[in-house]
């Protein structure tokens, strides 16, 4: 495992970052425009079996890819959409992508899970259902193929609306995640009455914890809660060895991180995908020897 860890960590980091735009100056009106051209793109990051390495799914994370500035990153477009009525489209767009992208993949016979982010504005649209189902139907994918991803915080403040919404996303069978879990202060009590299927820890849990006693204890305490109740666990921002053999000794399902991947196009997956099996098997067959 050790080794596995070592070889991961080479590979991982292999992936430059994409250069990205910092704050650039840009408006509602270009991001309408960039909607329509089809410039606003998922990229996909694996996650990871942190026993195996074996790729089990995806979370498709939402870029804007500027012909001028270059990559932006969510955290400047999507509270402009979200503020400026546009998340519902943008939403629908990147979960449109990434079915897509799941039945091109399915057709090659790679059957990976995808997890979409979820605004919590869409929670109080009551076509969203509908449009979800519709989007499955399109793409002949099962509704175990593709998980909604909402954070903690946004189920606390929208507890209402959050019940009925994602109870019928349940019924129809897709995944629930609870994301950003640990930093949204809800109670057992409020998310215990949504049907979710997964819980992804925050980062801030997950980075660096080895050397951080309360991080330490908070991780393996809500890796228990989480394996106890069933839910798929899932430890977001695994960026060291160390965060890695954590999650091995304390139970985790899935990881994800930069020591894995960054974000990726969807067609630099399969490429990707195989010299990442390679290596596994690699490890396997003692071929290869972690430093
Ligand atoms: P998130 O859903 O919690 O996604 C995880 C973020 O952590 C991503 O940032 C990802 O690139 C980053 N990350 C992954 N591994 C590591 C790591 O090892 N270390 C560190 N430091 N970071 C890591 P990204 O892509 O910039 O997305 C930021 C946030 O924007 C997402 O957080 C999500 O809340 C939101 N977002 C992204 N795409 C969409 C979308 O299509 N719709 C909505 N509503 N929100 C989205
Ligand atoms: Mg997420
Ligand atoms: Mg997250
Ligand atoms: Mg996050």
């Amino acid at each position: 495992l050790a080794q596995l860890a070592a070889a991961l960590q080479r590979f991982g980091r292999s992936a430059p970052p994409r250069a990205s735009a910092d704050r650039p100056a840009v408006t509602l009106a270009d991001l309408k425009a960039a909607l329509d051209a089809g410039q606003v793109k998922p990229y996909f990051q694996p996650k990871v079996d942190v026993r195996t390495g074996v790729v089990k799914g995806v979370e498709a994370l939402a870029r804007w890819l500027h012909p001028q500035l270059g990559t932006i990153a969510p955290d400047l477009f999507i509270p402009m959409a979200e503020q400026g009525g546009l998340i519902h489209e943008l939403t629908l767009s990147i979960a449109e992508q990434s079915c897509a992208q799941a039945a091109r993949w399915n057709r090659h016979g790679l059957r990976l899970s995808v997890a979409v982010n979820l605004s919590p504005l869409l929670l109080d649209a009551d076509t969203f259902v509908g449009e979800a189902s519709t989007l499955l139907e399109h793409h002949a994918l099962a509704a175990e193929q593709v998980v909604w991803e909402i954070t903690e915080s946004s189920v606390v403040a929208n507890l209402g609306a959050a019940l009925g919404t994602l109870a019928r996303l349940r019924l129809k069978g897709f995944g629930l995640s609870i994301d950003d879990y640990g930093t949204g202060f809800s109670s057992m009590q409020q998310l215990a009455r949504i049907p979710f299927t997964e819980l992804k820890i925050d980062r801030s849990f997950v980075s660096g914890a080895s050397d951080r006693h309360h991080l330490r204890v908070i991780l393996q305490s809500a890796l228990d809660m989480a394996n106890r109740l069933n839910l798929v666990t899932v430890a977001e921002g695994v960026e060291t060895i160390e965060d890695w053999r954590l999650l091995q000794d304390f139970g985790c399902a899935l990881g994800q991180g930069y020591l894995i991947a960054r974000p990726m196009p969807g067609d630099d997956l399969p490429t990707w995908l195989r010299q990442h099996t390679q290596h596994l098997r690699a490890l396997r067959e003692g071929r290869v020897h972690g430093r």
